[in-house]
């Protein structure tokens, strides 16, 4: 009898969605999302508002006294995790000169900390949980300030607590470093794909480093079920949580201030596309979500994913979310994107995202690694593989004329998601072999 997935069978989901053919073939798609609304219909439908994001943000301004004391190269900042917001006019040159609007890239992977686009959700989410504990045990009476966080009495008492999660490595980096930091006890339970040195890196700090055999979604499932039944326990949910989800949000703010200190307009004439690499979504969703909450109609958000673990298009495309995953379709999950390497998006990303997005892409391994080549050798700047998948946004939207109106004075942002911890030879790896990739592609 032939396998039964969410109500069908492969053939059957086949006929009804041709895409999902496409994608058991490995071929790099594009979907446009045609259930994208104007702003006010999409906000109608969504229960998470602007006021939420603001909330994050406040919380986030709290703190920043206390990370100008704990990590002292965020006092540039004010204490707040930021990264550049910088033109790449080299890499459109290289990617076609003829490409209109302006090419910028954000550059997540110089957040501080821990180096991924991790930093902004995944410490946010421990820093909400211990203002919690703080806040029930009477440590934060009005007008303190934050930097009590670095007291030993603060340590003390979060160390009678454990924050825990599952991860293919950024974000078990950031709650890692963050937790070890603020004095929690902290376990990460790394998928296969996790990279060794992430994996060492965390048990440097002191952070337990739990292996699995199997994918993320088998390492989020087990160390959800380890944290369950422990109230001293805080599980960080990459599938499920509103407040990483928001924590990721807070980014539209400060893009929308950093747009503006560099005159760049964003209106109906000055449209912003921006291209988003997705693994489970609450990354990309809470960046995309923020950023039509602040710039309305006038942006274009884009979920970018390898062609191996294209669960985001697989789930949107046929509005069965999180009850299909890539290897119900013969699909393996296998990329050198590690921080995208998931099988089964989130149920909650998904549905939240379907009147925000305009669609979601996917490209070759071959492809990620040629366009890390290309950046590095025509801007010196040096990205982790998963990092480049939006890079091949703005070429593809141009060959298939899925490009706003206006776009020769719009601007297109790339969101180059991590890799300013990977170590100098890793990295090295990674650019030899995209440059291998690039040539064998021109002979
Ligand atoms: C985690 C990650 C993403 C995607 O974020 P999700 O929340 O998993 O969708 C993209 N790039 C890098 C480098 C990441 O680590």
């Amino acid at each position: 009898m032939e396998r039964i997935i969410a109500g069908k069978t492969a053939a059957q989901w086949q006929a009804e969605y041709p895409i999902i053919t496409r994608l058991m073939r490995g071929e790099e798609t594009l979907w446009p999302n045609p259930k994208r609304r104007p702003i006010e219909q999409a906000r109608a439908a969504c229960p998470l508002t602007m006021a939420d994001i603001e909330d994050a943000a406040a919380r986030l301004a709290r703190f920043a006294p206390y990370f100008c004391e704990a990590f002292p190269e965020t006092r540039a900042t004010g204490g707040l995790l930021e990264s550049p917001l910088v033109e790449i006019p080299r890499m459109k040159a290289r990617l076609n000169a003829a490409l209109p609007g302006r090419l910028m890239i954000k550059l997540d992977s110089r957040l501080p900390v821990s180096g991924s686009i991790k930093a902004r959700g995944g410490i946010y989410e421990v820093l909400k949980t211990a203002e919690d504990i703080a806040a029930a045990h009477g440590m934060l009476p009005p007008g303190q300030d934050y930097t009590v966080f670095a007291s030993e009495a603060m340590r003390a008492l979060l160390s009678g607590y454990s924050v825990a999660v599952g991860s293919t490595g950024n974000l078990g980096l950031s709650i890692g470093i963050m937790s070890a930091k603020l004095g929690f006890s902290a376990t990460v339970h790394m998928s296969a794909d996790a990279r060794q040195w992430k994996k060492d890196m965390l048990r440097e700090k002191g952070v337990r480093v739990i292996e699995y055999a199997s994918d993320y979604s088998a390492a989020v499932a087990q160390g959800r079920r380890e944290a369950q039944g422990d109230p001293t326990c805080h599980f960080v949910d990459d599938e499920n949580s509103q407040t990483l989800f928001l924590g990721y949000a807070v980014a539209a703010l400060r893009l929308r201030d950093q747009l503006k200190a560099q005159g760049i307009a964003v209106d109906a004439e000055h449209p912003l596309c921006v291209y988003l690499p997705c693994g489970v979504g609450g990354g990309p969703g809470g960046v995309a979500f923020g950023l039509r909450q602040v710039f309305g109609d006038d942006v274009h958000c884009w979920f970018a994913e390898p062609t191996h673990a294209c669960c985001m298009l697989l789930g949107m495309a046929t509005g069965a979310h999180n009850r299909l995953c890539v290897q119900d379709f013969g699909i393996d999950n296998r990329t050198i994107a590690d921080g995208l390497a998931v099988g089964r998006a989130s149920g909650f990303v998904g549905r939240l995202m379907e009147p925000f997005i305009d669609g979601c892409y996917t490209l070759r391994d071959a492809h990620m690694s040629r366009l890390l080549f290309e950046l590095f050798d025509a801007e010196r700047i040096a990205l982790e593989p998963s990092a480049l998948a939006g890079m091949a946004g703005p070429a593809k939207l141009r060959a298939l004329g899925a490009l706003p109106a206006h776009m020769e004075q719009g601007t297109h942002i790339v969101w180059a998601t991590g890799g300013g911890m990977v170590p100098p030879e890793e990295m090295r790896k990674y650019i030899d072999e995209g440059r291998r990739q690039l040539s064998e592609q021109q002979q």
